[in-house]
């Protein structure tokens, strides 16, 4: 059974008198512990995919959905509590607060969704094991390294434990040798909590080590 699944999405944008198709008529399924290799173009669609699969932007046809069930009729509040809890964001930029440790970012997430802190405080340090980076909790960002800082914002995306992991270029800004070692802790990660994983990248070398590859055509999804 897959984890996500979008069919038949539809996206499209005003543009004069006609309409822009973005995505027309996008499906995919994601399994557990897959991790799925988004590659296409500037301009082909890429964040508006994402969007929709993190239930950010409505589609304007077809539907998405989490463990089979379907989100469309949901109302806001709803898809917001549903993003909170299932899906987990990680971008090229780390986004991570700077005025709190690497723990307190990570425990973040847990405290607002109603953890209690000495909850959160063992997910976290938990979490930042598993990334290697049990020595380091009690830095600030500014303190880290960028491989550092991406493996602290990769805690935080799951620290709430979603079933979906989002990331767009998730190693973009890092030295070749510092983003094969944190997609190895992404992939790691992923595979060992069954997590779906959706990463756009425009490296290569990180996509062919993916369980699949897909690209953005005329508004549809392509493997390659
Ligand atoms: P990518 O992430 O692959 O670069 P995007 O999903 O950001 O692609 O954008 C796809 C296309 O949709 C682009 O041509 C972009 O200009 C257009 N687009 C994105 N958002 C909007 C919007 N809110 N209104 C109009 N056009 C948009
Ligand atoms: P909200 O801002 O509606 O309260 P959340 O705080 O639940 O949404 O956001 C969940 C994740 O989605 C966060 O990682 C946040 O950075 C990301 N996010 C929210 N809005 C956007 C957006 N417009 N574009 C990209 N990412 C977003």
């Amino acid at each position: 059974v897959p984890v996500l699944r979008l069919a038949g999405i539809e996206r499209h944008y005003k543009e004069g008198a006609g309409r822009l198709n973005i995505l027309s008529g996008a499906n995919l399924s994601v399994y557990p512990g897959e991790l799925v290799a988004l590659v296409a173009p500037s301009g082909a669609g890429k964040s508006t995919l994402l969007h929709v699969a993190g239930l950010l932007e409505k589609p304007d046809a077809g539907d998405v959905f989490i463990d089979e069930k379907p989100l469309g009729e949901l109302n806001d509040a709803n898809r917001t509590i549903i993003r909170r809890l299932q899906i987990g964001f990680v971008y090229q930029f780390h986004h991570l607060l700077p005025e709190f440790s690497a723990l307190e970012n990570v425990m973040m997430p847990q405290l607002i969704r109603g953890l209690s802190k000495a909850e959160a405080a063992k997910r976290a340090a938990e979490l930042l094991s598993y990334m290697r980076l049990g020595e380091r909790k009690d830095h600030r960002p500014s303190e880290l390294s960028g491989g550092e800082q991406q493996r602290v914002a990769i805690a935080r995306a799951v620290a709430n434990a979603p079933r979906i992991l989002l990331a767009d270029e998730p190693t973009g800004n890092l030295d070749p040798t510092t983003a094969h070692y944190v997609f190895d802790a992404l992939a790691a990660l992923v595979r060992a909590s069954g997590l779906a994983a959706l990463i756009v990248t425009h490296n290569m070398d990180l996509a062919e080590r993916m369980d699949r590859r897909i690209t953005l055509n005329a508004g549809k999804i392509v493997e390659f």
